[in-house]
C-alpha cells in the first residue's frame, strides 16, 4: 500500500491558535512508520491550480475576510495537501492519505466561515476530483460539529454522499432528498458511536472515492461534546479500512486541540489504515 502524510511546518507555527500545538505531536507520532518505510512525507505547495480552486468555491468578499483575519496563507497551503492529496489517490499513485492543515475547513461555506475553519479544504478537494472525473464521492465526517459548510457545498450534489455525525444541531437541506444525513449523537460514548458508525456503513453506498473527516476533538480529553477513546479510533479505522474495500481513502484532520491527544490518534488512525 502507498501512503502518504501531508505535511507542512507552518500548521504548527502559523495555523490556528487553538489547533496548531497538535500539528507536531501529532506529525512526531509517526516518526517510526515514516522511518520503516510504510508513511512517504509529502509537502503541500500552494499552486495555480489551488489558487483558481479557491477562487471558483469561495466568494471574493470571504476571501478578502480570511485575508484581513492573517489566516490567508496557512488556511490556503492546508487546503493545496488536500487538493494535491485528492489528485495522488485519484490517479493512483496513493492509496492512502492523511492531511494535517492549520486550519479546518468544515465550517466554510461558500461565503461564510466559523469554528477555526477559513477555506473548505475538502469541498476544493471534490470540485478537483470532479474535474478529474472522479463523481461520485463519499464524506464521511466524525468531527463532533456539524460540518455545516461542506454541506453548503455539496447538498444539492445528488453524486455526493455527506454524513455528518454530530452532538450540536443539524444544518439544512437534508429535506431536498439528496444524500445528506445527519446522525445525533446525544451522550456520544464509544459504543454509541461504533454503533451509529455500523449503521451507516452497513448500507449499500455507491461510491468511487471515500473522504474521512477526522477531528479527534471527539476525545473524552480534548474540547468536542463527543467523549470517544483511542479505542473508537482504532475501531473506526479498521471499520473504513474495511468498508473502503481498496477504494483510495482521503483523511482530512479536523477540530482538535489537546496534545497529547493527538499524538496517540492520528498515530491509531494511521496504523489502522495500513492494517499494521
Ligand atoms: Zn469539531
Amino acid at each position: 500500500m502507498r501512503a502518504a502524510v501531508y505535511y507542512h511546518s507552518d500548521f504548527a507555527e502559523k495555523g490556528y491558535i487553538t489547533l496548531r500545538h497538535r500539528v507536531k505531536p501529532g506529525f512526531d507520532g509517526l516518526q517510526d512508520l515514516i522511518k520503516a518505510g510504510h508513511l512517504e512525507v509529502l509537502e503541500p505547495v500552494i499552486n495555480a491550480e489551488s489558487r483558481e480552486l479557491l477562487a471558483n468555491s469561495h466568494t471574493a468578499d470571504l476571501i478578502k475576510r480570511v485575508k484581513a483575519a492573517g489566516m490567508h496563507e496557512v488556511a490556503l497551503l492546508s487546503a493545496s495537501g488536500v487538493i494535491q492529496a485528492a489528485e495522488k489517490l485519484h490517479n493512483g499513485s496513493l492509496d492512502f492519505a492523511f492531511c494535517f492543515v492549520g486550519t479546518a475547513g468544515h465550517h466554510a461555506g461558500k461565503n461564510y466561515c466559523w469554528g477555526f475553519c477559513y477555506y473548505n479544504d475538502v469541498a476544493m478537494a471534490v470540485k478537483k476530483l470532479k474535474a478529474l472525473s472522479t463523481n461520485r464521492i463519499m464524506i464521511i465526517d466524525v468531527d463532533p460539529h456539524s460540518g455545516d459548510g461542506t454541506r453548503d457545498f455539496v447538498a444539492r450534489d445528488a453524486n455526493i454522499i455527506h454524513i455528518n455525525f454530530f452532538e450540536d444541531e443539524d444544518y439544512p437541506y437534508e429535506e431536498l432528498n439528496y444524500n445528506n444525513y445527519g446522525i445525533l449523537l446525544n451522550n456520544c460514548d464509544d459504543k454509541k458511536f461504533l454503533t451509529a458508525l455500523d449503521e451507516m456503513l452497513v448500507r449499500d453506498w455507491d461510491f468511487e472515492f471515500l473522504i474521512m473527516i477526522f477531528g479527534h476533538d471527539s476525545h473524552s480529553l480534548d474540547y468536542g461534546d463527543f467523549n470517544l477513546t483511542f479505542n473508537a479510533y482504532q475501531e473506526l479505522a479498521r471499520k473504513i479500512r474495511v468498508f473502503a474495500r481498496g477504494r483510495p481513502v482521503l483523511w482530512v484532520l479536523s477540530g482538535g486541540s489537546n496534545p497529547q491527544v493527538a499524538a496517540t490518534a492520528i498515530p491509531t488512525i494511521i496504523k489502522e489504515s495500513l492494517g499494521l
